[in-house]
């Protein structure tokens, strides 16, 4: 007996990497991790090395049920680590897995809302050949084949996610016709990544069966159109609630604003960000640091809902779709766990 194992990677490609895979025929029936061998891949052809050195080699770090194939079938994600076993340098994961482990005394989560943009051929779905469609109003939770594009894809990837038993909690028609969004979390930094890498993985896979591709370009359509990003929305244990949770909350929104740390974080939030941030589609310009309750014109967001309870959550809406979340999260919660660990908030 034999089982396939999709093995998905991130490339190296500039400035936004990719997703690959490649399918492994293993005997028996899937094991846990531990078990799942070791592999390799030519990363002369993915931005990972020259020719002449051109091994890398593929290490296991997530599994689960592969729901496009079926059966005993699993989707393997993986790292990429150097013949010696290091973390090569797109490994982006190796760097969160230090600051997770360095800061879990405060049980740091993350949800986050992936938006992304179908394509049919040259343009958006929904888009008519040689003009644009009605501006945007009505499109965003709407309902309707004059406003609602792509449904079909959209109901088959959370399917897909579902069965192979990620943490997508909601899905939604976006403000651009043909956009939408999934979110994923709330989890732990290298859960909720692992995973987002995986049901990005499936959008794509999902999308192709449909003959229909999805892009996580962060601005798709230039113009009076809305860009594509990856809200961000982050607690830790002393914010979700007991004595003095809001001014944790607080303490995590000011430290994102101190010093250097609003561009350190913009600059990594994802290629092409200073196209969407403008000032204009409900973000905040990519060089002025704000936060606000309520505020979908500030770059971090309080819900109103938490200001009430006092206790929860804060919105990061700065990240583009196109943002690693290996990187957000591992840059928010250096920042945010640092303060907090300094003010006592812990
Ligand atoms: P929006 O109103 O910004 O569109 P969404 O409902 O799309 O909000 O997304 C909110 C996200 O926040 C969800 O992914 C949810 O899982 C996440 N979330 C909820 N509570 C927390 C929390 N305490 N910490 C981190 N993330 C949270
Ligand atoms: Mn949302
Ligand atoms: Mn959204
Ligand atoms: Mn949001």
């Amino acid at each position: 007996m034999t089982f396939k194992a999709e093995y998905i990677w991130i490339d190296g490609t500039e400035p936004t990497a990719k997703l690959r895979s490649k399918t492994k025929i293993l005997p028996g029936a899937p094991a846990g991790l531990a078990e799942l061998p070791l592999w390799g891949f030519d990363g002369s052809s993915t931005n990972q090395a020259k020719g002449h050195a051109s091994d890398r080699v593929l290490r296991p770090v997530f599994v689960c049920p592969d729901p496009i194939r079926g059966g005993d079938d699993v989707l393997v994600l993986c790292e990429v680590l150097n013949t010696d076993m290091t973390p090569h340098s797109s490994n982006t994961r190796a760097l969160l897995a230090e600051v997770e482990e360095r800061f879990a005394a405060q049980e740091p989560v993350f949800g986050i809302e992936q938006e992304y943009t179908f394509f049919a051929g040259e343009r958006p779905l929904g888009f008519p050949v040689g003009g644009f469609p009605a501006p945007q109003g009505g499109y965003y939770c709407g309902v309707g084949a004059d406003e609602i594009h792509g449904r079909p894809v959209v109901e088959a990837h959370l399917e897909n996610c579902l069965a192979a038993g990620l943490g997508i909690s909601g899905i939604n028609a976006e403000v651009m016709p043909g956009q939408w969004e999934f979110q994923v979390g709330p989890l732990a930094p290298l859960e909720v990544s692992d995973q987002l890498w995986v049901a990005r993985w499936l959008l794509y896979r999902t999308a192709e069966d449909h003959e229909v591709s999805a892009t996580l370009d962060p601005k798709p359509v230039k113009g009076d159109w809305n860009g594509a990003g990856a809200h961000t929305n982050f607690s830790t244990r002393a914010m979700r609630g007991g004595a003095g949770a809001y001014d944790a909350i607080i303490t995590a929104c000011e430290s994102l604003g101190e010093g250097s740390k609003p561009m350190d974080h913009v600059k990594n939030y994802g290629a092409g960000i200073d196209d969407r941030l403008t000032g204009l589609h409900e973000t905040a310009p990519w060089n002025e640091y704000s936060y606000g309750v309520s505020d979908r014109g500030a770059s971090v967001r309080i819900p109103w809902q938490v200001e009430k309870d006092g206790e929860g959550y804060i919105e990061d809406r700065r990240p583009n779709a196109n943002v690693d979340p290996y990187v957000v999260t591992r840059l928010m919660v250096d920042t945010c766990c640092a303060a907090l660990e300094k003010a006592g908030q812990v």
